[in-house]
């Protein structure tokens, strides 16, 4: 493997489709497109590792941490709902993660054992929370039973200032 490629290895596959685009102006799409095959598989082979651990492990709130930190990426929320070990809860609590960790945050609210912000959930109009409640319970609730107290709270505060 040459330097380059080595090096392109590395990068995510949302930079390797962008370098594709390069390449293909630049007119060495093909081994681009080799090298962007390669950091995909590469990717898909890191998430099924984790989400391998994760079912492996037992359970401990430091499991959960480490969860969260993966669900970062698409490729390990895609590979623990297709794991026929998870059920379709851990399936939306993987999506929660992940849309809690790629959202934006609005707000924070001061609770009982820390300070938490509040997220608007990537592509869903709902708000999520980096306490443990809602990370748990709530990201995976009942219509109606999704918003922890922080979120409530936050909801309120903004009603009186408008
Ligand atoms: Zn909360």
């Amino acid at each position: 493997m040459t330097g380059l490629s080595r090096f392109l290895c590395e990068l995510r596959s949302k930079e390797a489709s962008r370098l594709s685009a390069l390449g293909e102006a630049a007119g060495f799409a093909h081994e681009v497109a080799g090298i962007a095959h390669m950091v995909h598989s590469r990717e898909k082979r890191k998430a099924a590792k984790r989400s391998d651990r994760f079912f492996r492990e037992d359970s401990s709130p430091k499991k959960w941490d480490t969860f969260l930190e993966h669900a970062n990426r698409k490729s390990f929320v895609k590979q623990v709902a297709r794991d026929p070990r998870g059920d379709d809860k851990l399936a939306r609590h993987a999506d929660s993660m992940n849309r809690l960790m790629s959202g934006r945050a609005i707000g924070r609210v001061k609770g009982r054992t820390g300070t938490y912000k509040i997220i608007k959930l990537r592509g869903k109009k709902q708000l999520g929370c980096t306490c443990a409640d809602w990370r748990y319970k709530r990201s995976v609730a009942a219509k109606g039973k999704q918003d922890c107290r922080h979120i409530v709270e936050f909801k309120a505060r903004a009603k009186t200032a408008s």
